[in-house]
């Protein structure tokens, strides 16, 4: 049975990192299993032994954490994706790539990091799907969105695909390829999970922060970009994304927000080896 390590059991508890005037803060809200053969069609069963072993929970499936991330500046907040929300699916009844689907943290993680819902200004999404928007769109039975003030902006791509629940109101914002969306926050087409699927730079510091959303889902794929995901709607985007992608994160003083990385959602990626590897971020990260 596998030991239980931040490789694969989910993000429980926030985190942050400063880098010039900015602070991050990973804010957890729940966790989804992934089947790593169905996630990943093309795996076989010899690539989920060995060293990839390590990302698998006891029952044989890789942990995705489900959240958002906090970005503030000089007063002013911002999330990129908005967790699943108070819900509870169990795998029975879930996509069959899934395993249990679970959210509901969010507000008191939000709450922990000193921050209201009704503070957040903004809410960019990497990409529509319930994982990344739940507390925006579905907060729970009957209940308003808590994030009172936010616009939420994705891709125009994005929203052409997916016609929210608000189509028309003033707070749904579509943002271009390029666009700075808050000081020092910069929008980066990245299709392939999506047509419209966006990552976010953070320029702060002396470093960059790529908030890359769905283009990795665990980090067995950054030594394999090649292998499609059964759940990108565009998968040959999706392999074109991966190694652009990777161009970039090989980069000197770039890190990386992989929000769905188990318990090691920041880090950077090591390639000496001529590998692609993940490396979780520590604090003495220069
Ligand atoms: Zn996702």
């Amino acid at each position: 049975m596998a030991t239980a390590t931040p490789w694969n059991t989910p993000a429980t508890a926030p985190r942050s990192l400063t880098l010039g005037e900015h602070t991050v803060t990973w804010l957890p809200d729940g966790h989804v299993q992934l089947d790593p053969r169905r996630w990943l069609p093309e795996t076989t069963a010899a690539d989920w032994e060995g060293e990839n072993a390590a990302l698998l929970d006891p029952e044989g499936y890789l942990t995705a954490s489900i959240g958002a991330l906090l970005i503030e500046y000089r007063g002013r907040a911002m999330l990129v994706d908005a967790g699943f929300g108070p819900h509870d699916i169990p795998a029975e009844h879930t996509h069959p790539t899934l395993g249990v689907l679970v959210g509901g943290r969010l507000p008191t993680a939000l709450e922990s990091a000193g921050v209201k819902a009704a503070d957040i200004e903004l809410i960019a999404f990497s990409h529509l799907h319930d994982d990344h928007f739940g507390w925006a769109f579905r907060p729970g039975a009957g209940a308003d969105s808590p994030f009172s003030s936010a616009v939420f902006a994705a891709s125009a791509d994005e929203w052409a695909n997916w016609p929210p629940p608000r189509t028309g109101s003033p707070r749904i914002r579509g943002i271009a390829d390029g666009e700075e969306i808050f000081p020092g926050v910069t929008a980066w087409a990245t299709p392939g999970h999506t047509a419209g699927h966006t990552a976010y730079v953070l320029n702060a510091g002396g470093h960059r922060l790529i908030a890359f959303g769905d283009v990795f889902h665990t980090p067995a794929q950054l030594a394999r970009p090649d292998w499609r995901v059964a759940m990108d709607a565009l998968p040959n985007h999706g392999v074109a994304t991966r190694r652009a992608l990777l161009a970039e994160l090989v980069r000197p003083r770039t890190l990386a927000f992989a929000n769905h990385f188990s318990d090691v959602v920041f880090g950077r990626i090591a390639a000496e080896s001529g590998t692609p590897v993940w490396q979780p971020w520590e604090e003495n990260y220069q």
